[in-house]
């Protein structure tokens, strides 16, 4: 499919800097912008319009508008010849200074020589409909545009590569194996290789099943590489929360000091960890507390917890076990979390025995000192095996994706459905639906089957430009 439209829009971020890029994509981006060029520095109005581009090539020259020849600017400019360019349509970029009243000037001008603006996420849309990306690499584009530490980095990287499309495809093509399979043997029913078949059938349709499962169960790891980890930091008053925040962070975001309770509010920053995001909040003590403030911060931090994917509970090594932190066990019970023993550099009068045995399944402990940086360590892996969940990291796709995950699970239901009617010995046909529905709902994880509306859906997520 052809697109009679040519689109411009600024494919660099609002704000001043250094260059800043216009692109255009269409059958008229050629014309357009040798409307607008004028190459080297003298200008000459015999000199617009006619300038031979070499595809791929930069060419330096001033960008002029042809009514007044008026200058905008100067500028590098680069033309795409069709089909090898990131739409796969002709496409040009034009590279002029960074500020915003110059790129809104240039892109106006391409407008008037007959660029339409470019909607949302237009360029990868009209990429994924001439065949140069999936719909689920297009999508990986955009969390490559957001991606927020370099595990969420290299996992969007891989998947605009098509990681994730390929695994999606193999098993789709087996299910495409079995259901014409399925189709002859509808045709053509012989009684006596019933049993036969339907047992050749589960044998085929399971390894699809479970290698759909086994990409689920990497799915929660994969939202947490994509939006990071929520990171609760609870405790008493100066057991060192702050600190540990801090010594987390590397550098100085929350006030700490030597007055407890001062951390009255919830400070909420973000750190990458081993290539993974983290969102650190931490939260003010546990503490029944009759100033209305504080208080509120014990709600705050109940809360906190609540919502975290993970709480780091910090007690003081150098404190006797008391009241405020039976209190805090509780109000974390049932939540993931790791026990923290701060302020390991000074004598221990913490009875550790009364952390475990709890009837809970036992947490991970950390000895370790915000102020020496001992035992911090240990403390990263054990955020790193609360993010993997005991799984090993790999460089497998992952389903970091929820309208894929989404997909997939409900594929991996057909398939269960489907593995149900066989084992009872139901008609071929039956089973066929599901087996069908599951090929259809792989489909739309790769834009195969998709509807216009789903991937108009996908692409009004993205931004101008891109
Ligand atoms: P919060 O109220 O839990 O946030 O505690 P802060 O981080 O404000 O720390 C309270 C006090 O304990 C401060 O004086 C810190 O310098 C001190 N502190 C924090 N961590 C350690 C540690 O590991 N060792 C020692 N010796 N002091 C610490």
């Amino acid at each position: 499919m052809t697109f009679d439209t040519t689109i411009a829009a600024i494919s660099t971020a609002y704000g001043e800097s250094g260059i800043g890029i216009i692109r255009l994509s269409g059958p008229k981006s050629l014309s357009i912008l040798k409307s607008v060029f004028c190459p080297g520095r003298k200008i000459a109005p015999e000199k617009l319009g006619s300038f031979e581009f070499r595809p791929r090539y930069m060419h330096f020259g001033s960008i002029v508008d042809p009514e007044d020849l008026k200058v905008l600017d100067e500028a590098l400019c680069v033309y795409m010849k069709a089909p090898a360019s990131y739409s796969g349509e002709d496409c040009c970029e034009i590279q002029c200074h960074g500020g915003m009243t110059v790129l809104k000037e240039i892109l106006a001008l391409c407008l008037r020589q007959g660029a339409e603006p470019a909607e949302r996420g237009e360029f990868t849309k009209r990429a994924f409909v001439n065949g140069r990306l999936d719909l689920a690499q297009a999508e990986a584009v955009m969390d490559l545009i957001s991606a927020r530490s370099e595990r969420g980095m290299s996992s969007a990287v891989s998947q605009v590569r098509g990681s994730l499309s390929q695994r999606i495809r193999e098993e789709r093509e087996k299910l495409l194996d079995i259901l014409v399979g399925l189709t002859v043997d509808m045709d053509y029913p012989d009684e006596d290789v019933e049993a036969q078949t339907l047992e050749k059938l589960a044998k085929d349709l399971a390894p699809v099943r479970d290698s759909l499962r086994e990409l689920l169960s990497r799915a929660g790891e994969g939202r947490i590489i994509r939006e990071g980890l929520d990171v609760a930091i609870a405790g008493k008053p100066n057991v060192g929360k702050s600190s540990l925040m801090n010594a987390l962070l590397r550098h100085d975001r929350s006030i700490v000091t030597e007055i407890p309770g001062t951390t009255r509010d919830t400070v909420e920053e973000s750190a990458s960890l081993r290539g993974i995001a983290l969102r650190l909040t931490d939260t003010a003590g546990i503490r029944e507390s009759s100033d209305p403030v504080e208080s509120m911060g014990i709600e705050r931090s109940r809360a906190a917890i609540e919502k975290s994917d993970l709480a780091l509970l910090v007690f003081d090594l150098s404190r006797p076990f008391d009241e405020e932190d039976e209190k805090l066990l509780k109000a974390a019970e049932g939540r993931k979390a790791i026990l923290v023993l701060n302020k390991c550099d000074l004598e221990q009068k913490l009875e550790i025995s009364r952390l475990s045995g709890r009837g809970e399944e036992e947490r991970p402990l950390v000895s370790c000192s915000a102020r020496t940086g001992a035992g911090l360590e240990e403390l990263a892996d054990e955020i790193e095996k609360a993010v993997y969940g005991g799984l090993k990291r790999t460089d497998d796709p992952i389903l970091t994706n929820v309208r894929h995950a989404e997909l997939a699970r409900k594929a991996a239901q057909s398939l269960d459905q489907a593995l149900l009617m066989a084992s009872r010995g139901e008609a071929l046909d039956l089973i066929e639906i599901y087996a069908r529905d599951a090929f259809v709902l792989l489909g739309e994880i790769t834009g195969d089957s998709a509807s216009d509306e789903v991937i108009d859906a996908v692409f009004e997520r993205f931004c101008l430009g891109k």
